[in-house]
């Protein structure tokens, strides 16, 4: 039996390990299936399928899609999607810019409110990937105004803080559509961090989501019970991951999760 983990970030997002650290990293725990999900990006894909085929670890085309449901920011995981298509590249591109302007717009927000932090150091931790509020947290800390990335998000990056700046979103159904057209499926993540999510992941499935992510850091036994078998009784697929951010959020989850390949199938025979 092997092992798996869907759910990963490295610097080409708003995480803080390379490709090659997070299959490295991966590995010595004994997963053998990785998923690299940044979000809007697909680089890190690209950057490590070589080096992923050379280690005997199986890698899943991946990305992690923030959407609007309801007015709800929902994520959701994409898979095993022909990760050449022409659409989903052209419209991950068109986020990224769009994401490195919103960050832009909440340094000048907060630079107004007193806080001196720099665009350009909010670039350089960005790296060209998908810019992201963890981006800005850091330079936040880095400059001494808070003590965590929490901390940044709690006082002025969360939802209705004093920084936040909305970002543009995909709708549910034109993700589905998307993933699907380039022959992939997608997943609910982190099932339990929706307010009402009890009532919301169903409407999901009825949206054309195609599972849910029951194995996840923030989704304890009871929900992961609950959405088992809501998934099993809608004909669904269930998925799982660490949602690994490196050193970004307190704690490195990379190895806490561990997914047999019996649950994976539907995924892994798209490969
Ligand atoms: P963005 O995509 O720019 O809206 O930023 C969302 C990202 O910030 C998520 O993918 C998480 O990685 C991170 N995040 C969200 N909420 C928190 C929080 N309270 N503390 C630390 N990181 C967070
Ligand atoms: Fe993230
Ligand atoms: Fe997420
Ligand atoms: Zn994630």
């Amino acid at each position: 039996m092997r092992y798996a983990d869907l759910h990963l970030h490295t610097y080409h997002s708003d995480g803080t390990r390379s490709p090659k650290e997070v299959i490295d990293v991966a590995q010595s725990h004994g997963l053998e299936i990785i998923a690299i999900s940044d979000h809007d990006n697909l680089a890190a894909y690209y950057e490590i399928h070589p080096y992923a085929r050379e280690r005997g670890v199986t890698l899943i085309s991946a990305i992690e899609l923030s959407c609007l449901f309801e007015s709800v920011d929902v994520h959701i995981l994409a898979y095993a999607f022909d990760p050449h298509d022409e659409r989903i590249d052209a419209r991950l591109r068109g986020f990224r810019e769009t994401r490195a302007q919103r960050g832009h717009a909440i340094v000048e927000r907060l630079r107004t409110l007193g806080y001196d932090i720099k665009a350009e150091r909010v670039d350089q931790l960005a790296g060209g990937g998908a810019m992201g509020r963890p981006h800005v947290a850091r330079a936040l800390v880095e400059a001494g105004y808070v003590a965590s990335v929490a901390e940044a998000f709690d006082k002025l990056l969360g939802t209705g803080k004093p920084g936040y700046v909305e970002k543009e979103r995909f709708r549910v159904s034109e993700a589905v559509s998307l993933i699907r057209g380039a022959g992939g499926v997608t997943s609910v993540a982190h099932p339990t961090l929706y307010p009402d999510h009890e009532r919301l992941v169903p409407k999901l499935l009825d949206g054309g989501i195609d599972g849910i992510e029951v194995m996840h850091p923030d989704v304890d036994a009871l929900n992961r019970e609950r959405y088992t078998n809501l998934a099993r009784f809608r004909g669904k697929m269930t998925t799982g991951g660490s949602d690994d951010h490196g050193s970004v959020k307190t704690s490195e989850t990379l190895g806490t999760i561990k997914v047999p390949e019996s649950m994976i199938g539907p995924i892994l025979e798209r490969l």
